[in-house]
């Protein structure tokens, strides 16, 4: 059984566009825009990072924008609802806030005995907060909210799964425990994990495959310290059977990919070099950062990508 796995380092998703998702993020639930770049593998679409004042590991929403993307069907074999964590008592808050934005699917009930909120983004994508009591995770407060309501990072993702049983298996082999099992749902829990540690599992043995598109999350990423760690996670993975990418260098981060057998596809990402490493802390993501390898193809990415503030 693997220890290096700290809990989520960030969750990925696809957006029809590219505005609407970044004022839905900074504005509605007032996170940090903490980088400005382009999909590396397609580099005319942005890729979007939503996060704390840091972009801490755990904390880390992004988005890929596809103007063209069709709908998506929710199904089975997806993480079906990305949770993010509040303080104790702000629910309230965000229920008017997310009322008077007109924001869709709001929703409060409780799960695992924690009063969430659920709600729909502007793709329709699943979203809830809950309320964690001691979440000692900074706020960015810039925004607008106060710390007594500011989202902390990550609570968990719940992953909609066909049988639960292989995902089940894989996430107690990257270092997961069971923590509780409660009306068909499955929690399990990374030990000394990073604040972003619970993952909950909903088996929809009845439920067809979902069919990706703006709305679907495209990744879940989980944290490791560095790269030397992810070396060693790389191996055990691939010891075990899983047919691991080589590790890519993400500029903000290290990533290696593998499909699991429920259909989700995993990334392990490495918390260094972090957000700061292109822009100061104080002015991350205001500027569009490029790779090196795109970085001859400024002049034509700045030209062909919207401005994303109005
Ligand atoms: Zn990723």
């Amino acid at each position: 059984m693997l220890n290096q796995i700290q809990g989520l380092h960030h969750v990925t998703s696809m957006a029809a566009d590219a505005r609407t998702n970044n004022r839905f993020f900074t504005d509605a639930l007032a996170l940090r825009r903490v980088k400005k770049t382009v999909n590396f593998d397609s580099p005319d679409t942005y890729h979007l990072y939503y996060g704390d004042e840091t972009g801490a590991p755990g904390s880390i929403m992004t988005y890929f924008p596809f103007p063209h993307i069709g709908q998506r069907r929710p199904g089975t074999g997806e993480v079906g609802t990305t949770v993010f964590s509040v303080p104790e008592g702000a629910l309230g808050f965000w229920r008017n806030r997310l009322g008077d934005l007109k924001v869709d699917g709001l929703k409060a009930d409780e799960t695992f005995g924690e009063k969430r909120l659920s709600f729909s983004g502007p793709d329709g994508d699943g979203f809830a907060l809950v309320e964690v009591k001691d979440d000692v995770r900074p706020a960015w407060t810039h925004g607008g909210i106060s710390e007594d309501h500011a989202i902390r990072g990550f609570h968990s993702v719940v992953m909609r799964l066909r049988d639960d049983g292989s995902t089940s298996e894989l996430l107690k082999f990257m270092g997961y425990e069971v923590q509780e099992e409660k009306n068909g749902l499955k929690r399990l829990t990374k030990p000394n994990g990073n604040g972003a540690h619970l993952i909950d599992l909903a088996p929809a043995p009845h439920i067809s495959s979902a069919l990706p598109g703006a709305g679907s999350v495209h990744h879940v990423a989980f944290a490791v310290a560095d790269r030397a760690t992810q070396l060693e996670v790389r191996k055990a993975l691939m010891d075990t059977g899983y047919q691991v990418t080589p590790i890519i260098d993400r500029d903000y981060f290290w990533a290696i990919y593998f499909r699991t057998p429920g259909g989700i596809l995993f990334e392990i990402a490495t918390n260094e070099p972090g957000f700061n490493q292109d822009e100061d802390t104080a002015h991350l993501g205001e500027a569009l950062k490029l790779p090196r390898q795109h970085e001859h193809l400024r002049a034509a990415i700045e030209a062909h990508l919207e401005p994303l503030e109005a």
